[in-house]
């Protein structure tokens, strides 16, 4: 079923996904079924998964392999991840073809962050995830979900100009639309005032990823530019030696920003719970 029907049937209640990536070894792929199960306990509205950009095509398939087995074995609804900056023509309509072969209905349609080593950037066919879009769009019945950014995006520098970039991909037809992580929910209601004055119509649906360790929050940071509240440094500087803590307060830190969230009136939370089952399951309770 296409998630953006879900998301126009919804009985009032924020729609729950979760976010998961395919294991590169080939023993914890294999072993991917005991994850699913303890995800299915959930209920999740959806499932989304990642897909490397640069990756090779093996790798990618298991994106799809992934999603598939979601759909098919475990009966939750799948979004395949597909990102197009390596990507050509011919390579982007066999995905597609690969994914509509495998009953899945849903893909997030992304550029990718380019390729730090050996990439040759004269090749790029697909400079920006619209292009991505209106392909899907024409290549297939797909629905397509596509990126938004409640800071803006990391390489843009004007906040007005990364929402008009939204809007250019709801233009192309995007059906609804994921964020980028944040820690501050206030960042992603004045992204919302934004993107209702530029006639942003498609539901945008919040992602939340609690703080785990040190070393996730800081790469977070510079991957993605999401800022650091006191109220989360503090908490950094009170549990630095005691990862458990750490964990178990960025979790509750994580679930009140839902709470607040669903009171708001979103359509839908989307956790980024990465494999991790007990964060999916502590959350979800949030919503
Ligand atoms: P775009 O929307 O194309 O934007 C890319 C940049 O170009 C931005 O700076 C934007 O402001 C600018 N831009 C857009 N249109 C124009 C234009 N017409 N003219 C000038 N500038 C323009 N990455 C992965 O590799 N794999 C994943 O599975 C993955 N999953 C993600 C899931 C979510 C929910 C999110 C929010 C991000 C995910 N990413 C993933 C990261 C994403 O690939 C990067 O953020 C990437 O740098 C941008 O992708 P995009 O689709 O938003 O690109």
């Amino acid at each position: 079923m296409k998630i953006s029907d879900k998301l126009k049937n919804n009985n009032g209640k924020p729609a729950v996904s979760l976010e998961i990536f395919p294991p590169k070894k080939q023993e914890a792929f294999l072993n991917i079924g005991d994850l699913l199960k303890r995800l299915k306990s959930v209920s999740p509205e959806f499932i989304s998964v990642t897909c490397g950009a640069g990756g090779s095509a093996a790798h990618r398939n298991k994106t799809i392999e992934l999603a598939s087995r979601i759909k098919n074995e475990f009966g939750i609804e799948s979004m395949a991840h597909l990102t197009c900056i390596a990507s050509t023509p011919e390579s982007i309509e066999a995905e597609l073809k690969e994914i509509e072969a495998s009953g899945i209905d849903n893909v997030l349609a992304l550029r990718g962050d380019i390729p730090k080593d050996g990439f040759d950037i004269s090749k790029i066919e697909y400079n920006y995830a619209y292009e991505l879009i209106e392909k899907i769009k024409n290549e297939s019945g797909l629905c397509v979900a596509a990126a938004a950014y409640p800071e803006g995006h990391i390489d843009c520098e004007d906040l007005e100009a990364s929402v008009e970039y939204v809007k250019l991909k709801q233009d192309a037809g995007a059906d609804f639309f994921v964020t980028q992580l944040f820690f501050s929910n206030e960042y992603f209601y004045r992204f919302m005032e934004i993107a209702d004055r530029k006639n942003i119509t498609a539901p945008i649906i919040p992602g939340i990823m609690p703080m785990m360790t040190k070393s996730q929050i800081s790469n977070m940071i510079f991957t993605c530019g999401a800022s650091l509240p006191s109220a989360l440094i503090k908490l950094l500087n009170k549990y630095e030696n005691n990862p458990d803590n750490l964990l178990k307060a960025g979790i509750e830190y994580a679930g009140k920003q839902i709470s607040d969230l669903s009171r708001h009136g979103v359509r839908g939370i989307h956790i980024y719970s990465m494999n991790k089952p007990e964060i999916a399951e502590q959350l979800a309770v949030c919503v």
